[in-house]
C-alpha cells in the first residue's frame, strides 16, 4: 500500500472557529509504531466540548473515534488475542497507556493512566502530530492495544466502538452480575444511551427502563426493545419522572441506574435507584459544577456509586464483539455521513444536536 508525504487533516485553530483543512507531513514511524489509513472517524459529545474549550492544544486534530487499515509498520505489532498486526488489516486502537505508572502498574486501572496520550486533542505541533481521525492518516503508537475489526463490522461502527461502546463494556463490567431479577433504568438515548440499553437488555435484566429526548430517539429506544420509555420533553418535572420509575418497579426504585445524560442527571437518578441498589455513571459531560447530591442520598440509602472512564483493548474487543453479533440496528446510530472538507458541517451538526452519531469519511 502506497503512504504518500503528507495527510491532509482537519486542524482546529481556536475555540469555536471553522475547522480549516490543512496538509501534515507524515511522521517517521517509532519502533512497533504503526499508521492507518483512516476509513471512518465519527464524533461524540466530547469533540464538541473540546472544540468550546480545548484552546491550549490547538491547533490540534479533532476525532478520538476512529477506525483504519494498516498502510505501515515498524516491527512487529501484535493485536489484542496476539495475532500478528498486517498491512492491510482493518483496525481500531485504544490510548496508549505508559504500562509504568502507579494506575496502569499497581493499581491495574489504566484508563486513569496520567501519562496516555489521548487522540483528537493533542498538539499538532508535537511530534507525532498525527493524532486526530479527522485526518486521510492517523499515527497509532507503539503502546496502543489495536484490535482488529470483523468482516460484519462497519467502519463507522468500529469508529464508534472506539468511544461509546467500549466505555460502556468497561461500566459493565465494573459493574458485575446481573441477577435476573433486576429492573434496570438507562438515563439518556443519545448514542450512549442507546448502546447502553442494547448492552443492559442482552445482559439478562428483567427489564430495561429507558428515558430520554427527543422524541426520536426516545423512539429508536422503543424499537430497541426498551421495556418502557419516557420523554423529558413530556415530563418535563423531574419528581414526575422519578414517581414514574417508582411505579414501574412495584414502588421499590430500580435495581440499577445508569446514567448516560452528563453530570447533570447524577441526582435525579441516584434517586430512581432502589435503597441497596447500584449507580453505574458512564456520561461525562454536563461540566464539573456542584450536582448538589445529599449524602443521605448515598450513605443512608447504602447506594453503591460505579464510575467509569475510557476503556483498556479488552473493552474494545469486547465491543467489536458485541456489534459482530447484529442484534440491534446500530447503523440508526450513524445519522449523518460528510467528507473531510465537510468536516465543518459534521460539527455544527453535532452541535446544534441534528446528527447523532456524524461519521466522517478522509479518504472517500
Ligand atoms: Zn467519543
Ligand atoms: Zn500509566
Amino acid at each position: 500500500m502506497s503512504v504518500p508525504n503528507e495527510a491532509t487533516v482537519a486542524l482546529m485553530t481556536g475555540v469555536d472557529q471553522k475547522p480549516e483543512i490543512s496538509k501534515v507531513e507524515i511522521p517517521k514511524l517509532e519502533p512497533r509504531a504503526m499508521l492507518a489509513e483512516i476509513q471512518a472517524a465519527t464524533l461524540c459529545g466530547t469533540d464538541i466540548h473540546l472544540w468550546h474549550s480545548a484552546a491550549k492544544s490547538m491547533p490540534y486534530i479533532p476525532g478520538h473515534e476512529s477506525c483504519g487499515i494498516i498502510v505501515a509498520k515498524s516491527g512487529d505489532h501484535s493485536d489484542v488475542t496476539g495475532e500478528p498486526v498486517e498491512i492491510g488489516d482493518r483496525v481500531i486502537w485504544a490510548y496508549p497507556f505508559c504500562g509504568e505508572c502507579f494506575y496502569c502498574s499497581v493499581a491495574n486501572q489504566p484508563t486513569m493512566c496520567p501519562n496516555a496520550l489521548r487522540f483528537g486533542r493533542e498538539p499538532v505541533a508535537v511530534y507525532p502530530h498525527l493524532l486526530g481521525g479527522c485526518a486521510t492518516h492517523q499515527y497509532v503508537p507503539p503502546r496502543s492495544s489495536v484490535i482488529k475489526v470483523p468482516d460484519q463490522v462497519s467502519s463507522e461502527l468500529a469508529a464508534s466502538a472506539a468511544c461509546a461502546l467500549r466505555t460502556i463494556m468497561h461500566g459493565f463490567e465494573r459493574l458485575g452480575r446481573v441477577p435476573a431479577h433486576e429492573t434496570a433504568v438507562v438515563q439518556g438515548t443519545g448514542p450512549v444511551g442507546l448502546y447502553a440499553l442494547a448492552v443492559a437488555k442482552s445482559r439478562g435484566f428483567k427489564r430495561v427502563l429507558s428515558i430520554g429526548a427527543p422524541a426520536t430517539r426516545v423512539a429508536v429506544a422503543k424499537e430497541w426493545g426498551a421495556d418502557a420509555t419516557l420523554n423529558i420533553d413530556e415530563v418535563p418535572d423531574r419528581n414526575e419522572r422519578i414517581k414514574w420509575v417508582t411505579e414501574q418497579t412495584g414502588g421499590i426504585g430500580a435495581d440499577v441506574v445508569i446514567q448516560c445524560a452528563g453530570n447533570v442527571a447524577v441526582p435525579e437518578g441516584l434517586e430512581m435507584v432502589r435503597a441497596g441498589g447500584r449507580y453505574l455513571s458512564i456520561g461525562e459531560g454536563g461540566g464539573t459544577h456542584d450536582i448538589g447530591v445529599s449524602p443521605r442520598a448515598v450513605s443512608v440509602k447504602m447506594l453503591n456509586i460505579i464510575g467509569v472512564r475510557s476503556g483498556a483493548g479488552r473493552h474494545f474487543y469486547e465491543a467489536l464483539q458485541f456489534l459482530k453479533q447484529g442484534k440491534f440496528p446500530f447503523e440508526e446510530l450513524i445519522t449523518g455521513t460528510y467528507a473531510l472538507e465537510n468536516v465543518a458541517d459534521a460539527f455544527n451538526g453535532m452541535k446544534a444536536m441534528t446528527e447523532v452519531k456524524a461519521a466522517i469519511f478522509p479518504n472517500s
